[in-house]
């Protein structure tokens, strides 16, 4: 949708003469790479500033073209734009050797995209270059393919996740685990076509049987077939022990419709052809996921004994959840305002309300209007605080976390032989909530063990089951009480009706 401007032009023309004389690894031109990310750019329609930010990404850090010139040529926004990627770049100590941080990466540098990056435009660029440097990484020595994709795996993946990119983040996970892990790769990637072609013709039938029943019902509606991703996969079976039989949604019959009341009536539709499996019909769309997805997940099991996902969505879900926030900038005011005033957006969990704002402003900025840029910042953190440990280091936690949370956060023993917490010079109550910025620094005894009375004092996920498996093996007769106090930082109007949430999932917490 977007043209290349006069400005688009000029910034083409600044770049390649500020780039010139220098070569990529692939040995190509070095501006072969800006104007491939202005092309990322452009397909996720982004704003013209943005676009042209994307082609002078690289400038002011490798070559003599300065900030003030990008001002003067560009204005502000581009400028500000330009200098936020380059700043991120910076910060990761000389990022021209990547050995130097990446030990350390995943956690740090997650935190330093979101605090350096102010405007969510940032962010997208940043994205952009590192999908193109991925899709380009072949060219690398082995050795840096593999930090790069294992950083993108551990930091790009779970952003585009956070701005609900799902498209992107499945691109970049199945880029990068190619590099991590090849073997692992090929071997699920011919696992996944060996069941696809095994469950071919009973997927057929049952996509039949739903279609003539839509098709009754004069029902709308558009059909396709997803194929789960090698890396999810992977991620699944993990949890599954590797038992790939036990993985329902390999395969998943998607079906798109108009209306959320559509949604549930296709639903109820498939539920009397098919029989349900207990608890995995998954309403996502009372209950957003956390990252804002919206869908219907249920499994069935069908005449020929097949058990098949079916995902039940509006055309507008889907847009959202392949493309996210980026997509929305494509999306006119117009289409905005009324998908709120349907209510759809009104039903994202309230801490997600920033995306909505996101939304608005991201609309503005496209039909060219002028919008504050403070609208653009971000708050992709809402539901975490960060605190920091007598040696600086950043910690981040659920919202709500105690002085326990943060020790079994350090290591597990470190939570175990806890005897006192200071925060911020004083000693506390093991009860006391952290907040955000809070100095924690843990006293601990040597030999000494946690006690059952502990499961009040903790919050996260991470520091009960830690603590739950240290009881049992200190009291053989430990039996945990029933987890009412189930973290639900995102959601916690809903938590008690709310089975099919998962608190604290592993992706906001990537490094887990
Ligand atoms: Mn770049």
């Amino acid at each position: 949708m977007s043209k290349t401007t006069p400005r688009i032009k000029r910034a083409i023309e600044i770049a390649t003469k500020a780039h010139e004389g220098q070569l990529r690894k692939t040995g190509e031109p070095y501006i072969i790479h800006p104007l491939a990310v202005k092309k990322i750019l452009e397909e996720w329609n982004m704003d013209e500033d943005t676009i042209i930010a994307g082609i002078l990404h690289d400038t002011v850090e490798d070559t003599p073209l300065t900030l003030k010139e990008i001002e003067d040529q560009f204005g502000k926004d581009v400028a500000f734009l330009v200098n936020g990627v380059t700043k991120l770049s910076k910060a990761r100590s000389g990022m021209k050797d990547l050995d130097q941080y990446l030990p350390k990466t995943g956690d740090n540098l997650l935190k330093l995209l979101i605090a350096t990056g102010q405007d969510i435009r940032v962010l997208i660029i940043k994205l952009a270059d590192r999908l193109h440097n991925l899709r380009t990484l072949g060219a690398l020595p082995p050795e840096k393919q593999k930090k790069i994709a294992r950083e993108s795996l551990e930091v790009f993946a779970p952003l585009a996740d956070r701005l609900q990119m799902g498209r992107v983040r499945v691109e970049i996970e199945e880029t990068s685990f190619m590099y991590v892990n090849p073997k692992r790769y090929e071997e699920l990637k011919r696992l996944t076509a060996d069941r696809l072609k095994k469950a071919d013709k009973k997927l057929k039938a049952a996509r039949e049987a739903v279609e003539q029943a839509l098709k009754k019902e004069h029902i709308k509606y558009k059909c396709d077939g997803r194929v789960k991703s090698i890396y999810s996969l992977h991620k699944k079976l993990a949890k599954y022990d590797q038992n790939i039989d036990r993985i329902y949604d390999i395969i998943a019959l998607r079906f798109i419709v108009e209306d959320t009341t559509t949604c549930y009536l296709v639903l109820g539709i498939i539920h009397s052809l098919f029989k349900p499996m207990d608890g995995r019909v998954k309403d996502y769309i009372a209950m957003p996921k956390q990252n804002g997805y919206q869908s219907l997940h249920t499994t069935v099991i069908t005449n020929d004994k097949q058990i098949v996902e079916f995902q039940i969505r509006t055309s507008e879900m889907h847009d959202y959840a392949e493309r996210g926030l980026a997509a929305t900038f494509f999306y006119n005011e117009q289409k905005l305002t009324s998908a709120y005033t349907e209510g759809r957006v009104s039903k994202l969990p309230s801490n997600l309300l920033w995306i909505r704002e996101l939304q608005e402003s991201a609309a503005k900025l496209a039909s060219g209007e002028k919008i504050d840029r403070r609208k653009l910042k971000l708050n992709l953190f809402a539901d975490k605080i960060f605190v920091y440990t007598p040696k600086g280091d950043i910690i981040d936690l659920p919202k709500g976390s105690m002085p326990l949370d943060f020790a079994y956060r350090l290591h597990s023993e470190i939570g175990a032989q806890c005897t006192g917490a200071i925060v911020n010079g004083k000693m506390v109550d093991l009860k006391t909530k952290l907040q955000q910025g809070d100095v924690v620094e843990i006293i601990t005894t040597k030999n000494s063990k946690p006690n059952p009375g502990w499961l009040d004092k903790v919050f996260s996920r991470h520091a009960r089951h830690k603590l739950v498996s240290q009881l049992h093996s200190i009291f053989p007769n430990f039996a945990p009480k029933p987890k009412e106090k189930e973290p639900q930082a995102r959601h916690q109007k809903t938590t008690k009706s709310t089975p099919n949430l998962k608190p604290e999932k592993t992706k906001n917490n990537p490094h887990r």
